[in-house]
């Protein structure tokens, strides 16, 4: 399964992307690539792959995105292999990705995506976190309060909302929508033999 989660930057979407990731077992996350530079704290090959204009260009021209789009004047991307090789091992693959990305992904896969916007509590507690986060200056806080209306005008090209008020619970509901998708009955092949055995029907489908 595709689990896309798009936020305006700063509500809290890392926060609940790491608890879940701690509580599914099978569940990986898809590291993107950027062009943005490292924040003090980031780990390169853990938060994303940072590299320059070059190679990103170089990547784009060898296909090796699945996705890719402008963020806040630079460049992230998707990698395909990695996502490719998750799903050929039965993996689900968590994407941190914004609406422009979440869009790519659905037509690529026709639609078979899970899509779930995570709304800040309000516009002036998103200003209240970026500031706390004090890596940024006012030009960049302000491009992404301005960025964050322009995400949130896009939560209509997803399955799911949220409101990030409170972490845990944010994490619960979330949690839950994973495991329900997992119980749709297109995601359950595997149970066809299962079902033809009771149902004594050898052309039941899938
Ligand atoms: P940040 O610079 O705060 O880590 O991320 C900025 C924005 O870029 C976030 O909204 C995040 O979801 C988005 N983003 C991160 N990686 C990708 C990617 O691979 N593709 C797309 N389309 N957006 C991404």
């Amino acid at each position: 399964m595709l689990f896309v989660i798009s936020s305006p930057s700063g509500a809290g979407k890392s926060t609940v992307s790491r608890k879940l990731l701690a509580a599914d077992t099978g569940l990986e996350m898809s590291v993107s690539v950027t062009t943005r530079p490292i924040r003090p704290g980031e780990v390169d090959g853990v938060d994303y792959h940072f590299v320059d204009l070059a190679r990103f260009r170089e990547m784009v021209t060898a296909g090796e995105f699945l996705e890719w789009a402008h963020v806040f004047g630079h460049r992230y991307g998707t990698p395909r292999a990695p996502v490719e090789a998750m799903l050929a091992a039965g993996r689900d693959i968590l994407f941190d990705i914004d609406w422009q990305g979440a869009q790519q992904l659905h037509q690529l896969a026709g639609g078979d995506v899970v899509r779930v916007f995570i709304f800040p509590p309000s516009m002036e507690e998103l200003e209240r976190r970026l500031r706390s986060r004090a890596t940024d200056s006012e030009e960049v806080i302000a491009a992404r309060m301005a960025r964050a209306t322009t995400e949130v005008g896009h939560w209509d090209g997803y399955d799911y909302v949220l409101v990030n008020q409170d972490a845990d619970v944010c994490f619960g509901a979330l949690k839950t929508i994973l495991d329900a998708e997992r119980h749709r009955r297109s995601r359950q092949t595997g149970l066809i033999g299962f079902v033809r055995s009771l149902t004594r029907d050898p052309i039941v489908q899938g």
